[in-house]
């Protein structure tokens, strides 16, 4: 079966094929724990090439599920088909206030493009210039600044894909789809939907207020949905001036409670890191600092200095205006993944599923006291950093490797609580392979039924990347054989 699909492929595809088993390793994993080796890899020329592939898939009932730079951190562009490699659709339209993108494009290079006009994207996950375009739009990423401007579902207008059908389709162009679309949206059950600034689980059927929302839906849709082609992004003028302070703490129950006062006088980001994160910064703390709080201005400078001075409750060590600075004190904050991990003996570092839960700001302190609850339970201890203004952290469990069956317990407590809250399961890095299983959980039975319904519309025959979002399958703790080896 997999030579008759690989022969037509290959007599059917102007881009590449490949099937040997160092390019299926190479696709087999991304910057989560997870590993699934796929059967065949294409590289897509065109849009004709990317239908081809989506129609033998389904004749050859097999999946496809499209790849961006494979920087997802659970698994949402892993799987066991065919792997679509976007990199040839990376072309670049500026026009005035918005960018018409190919998915292939990386995010540096978009940046690079808009810097010569003054212009940016303003989503910006830590991972900075590597994640794609399409990456950003499958997983509905968000970043420091989303505080001020919003995930990628608030920075899009337009975008066209391929459903699994092999039809082309312009939303919120295409009218027809577009009403259907808000039709799913007018069922929902509103009040089993989180209530947060930020939310990367599920379908955001939530954001279809008018045929005009209906490209919400595919914003997080990991791949479930379509193939995007295209999408035009909202751009915005680079801010003239900017002000980041970094403040000292020395309980993390006042910074957090701090949070709630400095978010009412609208900073463009409030970002959290803890001890084990300060500990790798080349900076003198004082010794009882507990956590850090940076908290950046682009606009109204002078004033919001003087506010922030009056309800600052921690110490502010650096008050940086010059690019050259801000830039330096960032990368420390946006190096925090890599900090947690480096602080870690390998041994000790056990796959991240609860990392990226986003709760009501008012409600974030106790999100930190079900931490701590965890902690104890399962004796783990937890580093953790993230982009508090959002109420959205990120958690990395240290334990023994022993422990790991333990995962899926320690994510039902989690999950449960921050349902509880008020939020989301995760604000940013998708549901993947990690999160998937608990959609139904976040969401309740109606809307997953809804939820499903919006899958077999533009995705009947379940070719595009199966199992993601809509599952009956426990995947949390399976495909981590490769992580398991130290
Ligand atoms: C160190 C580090 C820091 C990070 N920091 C952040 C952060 O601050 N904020 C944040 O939001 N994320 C963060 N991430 C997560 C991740 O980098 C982003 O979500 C990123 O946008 C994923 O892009 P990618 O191109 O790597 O996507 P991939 O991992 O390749 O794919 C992600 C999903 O998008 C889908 N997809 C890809 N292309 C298309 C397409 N053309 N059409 C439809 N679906 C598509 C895939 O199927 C998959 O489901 C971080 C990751 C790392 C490793």
């Amino acid at each position: 079966m997999k030579k008759l699909i690989l022969k037509t492929l290959q007599s059917t595809v102007q881009g590449d094929v490949f099937s040997q088993k160092e390019f299926r390793k190479f696709y087999s994993v991304d910057a989560s724990s997870y590993q699934i080796i796929p059967e065949l890899v294409v590289v897509p020329k065109n849009e004709k090439d990317v239908v081809n592939v989506i129609n033998i898939a389904r004749k050859f009932k097999t999946s496809v599920t499209v790849r961006g730079a494979g920087t997802g951190l659970v698994g949402s562009a892993l799987n066991n088909g065919i792997i679509l490699e976007m990199k040839n659709f990376d072309s670049i339209r500026l026009a005035k206030d918005y960018v018409t993108i190919g998915p292939g494009t990386i995010k540096g290079k978009l940046d690079k493009k808009l810097e010569e006009y003054k212009k940016f994207f303003p989503p910006n996950p830590s991972i900075g210039s590597f994640c794609s375009i399409g990456g950003m739009l499958g997983s509905n990423s968000s970043g420091s600044r989303s505080l001020k401007y919003g995930s990628v579902i608030d920075n899009v207008i337009e975008i066209t894909f391929i459903d699994g059908n092999g039809n082309k389709i312009t939303l919120p162009k295409d009218k027809r789809v577009a009403k259907k679309i808000r039709e799913f949206s007018k069922k929902i059950d509103r009040n089993n939907f989180p209530n947060v600034t930020k939310n990367s689980s599920g379908y955001r059927i939530d954001k279809v207020k008018s045929i005009n929302d209906a490209h919400k839906v595919f914003i997080g849709s990991e791949g479930t949905l379509g193939v995007i082609l295209s999408a035009k992004l909202k751009i915005k003028d680079i801010p003239r001036k900017r002000i980041l302070f970094v403040i000292e703490y020395k309980t993390i129950k006042n910074a957090i409670k701090n949070c709630i006062e400095i978010n009412k006088t609208k900073p463009s980001a409030i970002e959290f890191v803890d001890k084990t994160i300060l500990n790798q910064i080349k900076f003198k703390f004082d010794g009882k600092t507990k956590c850090l709080l940076f908290i950046e201005y682009d606009d109204k400078i002078n004033s919001n200095e003087k506010k922030i001075k009056l309800i600052i409750t921690g110490k502010i060590i650096k008050k940086l205006k010059k690019d050259s600075d801000i830039f330096r004190w960032w990368k420390y904050r946006d190096s925090s993944l890599h900090y947690s991990l480096k602080s870690i003996k390998k041994e000790k570092i056990i796959p991240h599923a609860i990392e990226d839960a986003t709760v009501p700001l008012e409600n974030l302190q106790k999100l930190f006291s079900v931490l701590d609850e965890i902690n104890k339970k399962y004796r783990t201890r937890s580093v953790v950093y993230g982009h508090a203004g959002n109420g959205n952290i990120h958690v990395r469990l240290i334990s023994d490797r022993k422990r790991i069956p333990n995962i899926k317990n320690i994510a039902i407590q989690y999950f449960n609580e921050v349902i509880k809250l008020g939020g989301t399961i995760t604000g940013e890095h998708g549901d993947g392979l990690a999160r998937s299983e608990f959609v139904k959980r976040q969401y309740g039975a109606k809307n997953y039924q809804i939820f499903k319904q919006i899958k077999k519309f533009f995705d009947p025959k379940n070719v595009l990347n199966p199992d993601k979002i809509i599952t009956k399958k426990s995947m949390i703790v399976k495909n981590l054989e490769s992580f398991l080896v130290v």
